[in-house]
């Protein structure tokens, strides 16, 4: 038995006490299996689909059931329990789920999806120590998901829709672990000479990153398109799913080689991070990156930017992007967070700022920000990142 499943298996025992009702674990490969099921006479709770963890569950009575919510690897991590399962029940009583946290404490207010609808919130109690949430689900069958659920397939759709808009074909800058591609997109001619890169979802659970991600770049693609000669002298690299092996697989935060992806730049020891560094290396002459921008999620809305290390021109890109519109976007009020830069750290924000002297950030979105406002403030930055990119080279 893997290290991973040990650590599941006393977590299990631990958080349910005698109750464990699931097989004991095989000897060899791991005792969690993707496509595990908890199934009573009158309930099921399933993980067999796309962006669901393999959890670990008990049935605690005909209705009432427990997950152990678990990192992909043993802690320390910077913790995001995610968990995602479907339901169905017969009859008309509800069912109740407690989610058990291992390694973490509730932190996603968690949505349900019934008959295909939009995802709506889920009341849930949280124990006083928030190491366990217990959820009432609705007779009949559902989806629990810690947030909206943004899969592989949601990427590539969306890189279509860019592509269609400005003229250009998505491509696959390499794979992941488990053989996904890495895809992207350009807008822009590709000997423009300046390169802004737009990276998303290195860690899973920052759907909130990704739903500003993709009204960024929505907005920024119908730039492209209603004014061709933007990208005679800009390109943007779009990569929405730096991490679709952690997306698909329900992790909390590394890729599949258990790695924090936002810590490897630099050292580039994942496929993931690498492809990124070897399309920058193969830019044509004359193409250089003037701007990097991250996407994540955290508790509320920030930019994580270059403190006192930030030149003269980087500080003139600040200013005419973010400052002073702290409180300007109605229902999206963020906070300027200047950190100098770490060196060694391996973060994208950092290696950017570091190896092509630009302004790189981190635009983290709260994770229970309103989703509209989210998107509403997401185009107008986008909409001010070019006039910010000609003060910067004034
Ligand atoms: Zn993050």
């Amino acid at each position: 038995m893997g290290i991973r499943s040990r650590y599941l298996w006393a977590g299990l025992a631990m958080a349910l006490g005698a109750c464990v009702q699931a097989p004991p674990p095989s000897p060899v490969s791991s005792a969690v299996s993707p496509g595990s099921e908890c199934r009573s006479i009158a309930a099921l709770i399933a993980f067999d689909f796309e962006g669901a963890p393999a959890s670990p569950c008990a049935v605690l009575g005909e209705r009432d059931f427990a997950v152990l919510v678990t990192p992909e690897h043993a802690p320390p991590i910077n913790p995001s329990p995610w968990y995602a399962f479907r339901y169905e029940s017969a009859g008309d009583a509800p069912v109740t789920v407690t989610l058990r946290y291992l390694g973490g404490t509730h932190r996603y207010a968690p949505k349900l999806i019934k008959d295909g609808g939009a995802a709506s919130d889920l009341p849930v109690t949280i124990s006083k120590d928030g190491t366990s949430a217990t959820l009432r689900l609705p007779a009949g069958r559902g989806t629990v998901t810690a947030q909206e659920l943004v899969l592989p397939g949601d990427a590539s759709a969306d890189l279509r829709r860019w592509s269609a808009l400005v003229g250009t074909v998505p491509f696959s800058l390499g794979q992941s672990h488990d053989g996904r591609p890495i895809e992207a997109v350009r807008l822009g001619r590709v000997d423009a000479p300046r390169l802004v890169v737009l990276l998303g979802r290195q860690h899973p659970p920052e759907v909130t990153g990704a739903i500003a991600m993709r009204a960024f770049a929505d907005h920024l693609a119908l730039m492209f398109a209603r004014d061709p000669a933007l990208g005679q002298h800009t390109q943007v690299l779009i990569v929405p799913q730096l991490n679709p092996d952690g997306v698909a697989r329900g992790h909390w935060r590394a890729n599949r080689g258990a790695v924090d992806l936002n810590r490897d730049w630099g050292e580039f020891t994942q496929p993931e991070t690498r492809s990124v560094k070897l399309w920058l290396d193969a830019l044509p002459q004359g193409v250089r990156p003037v701007a990097m921008i991250d996407f994540h999620s955290t508790a509320r809305n920030l930019f994580y930017v270059q403190g006192d290390e930030a030149s003269a021109a980087q500080q003139r890109f600040l200013a005419s992007w973010l400052t002073g519109r702290e409180n300007t976007f109605a229902g999206y009020d963020f906070t300027i967070e200047p950190r100098n830069a770490n060196p060694g750290s391996g973060t994208a924000k950092n290696w950017f700022h570091a190896v092509y002297a630009i302004p790189a950030y981190t635009y983290e979105v709260g994770d229970a920000s309103d989703r509209a406002a989210t998107r509403a403030a997401a185009a107008e930055l986008a909409a001010g990142l070019i006039t910010a990119l000609d003060q910067m080279a004034q």
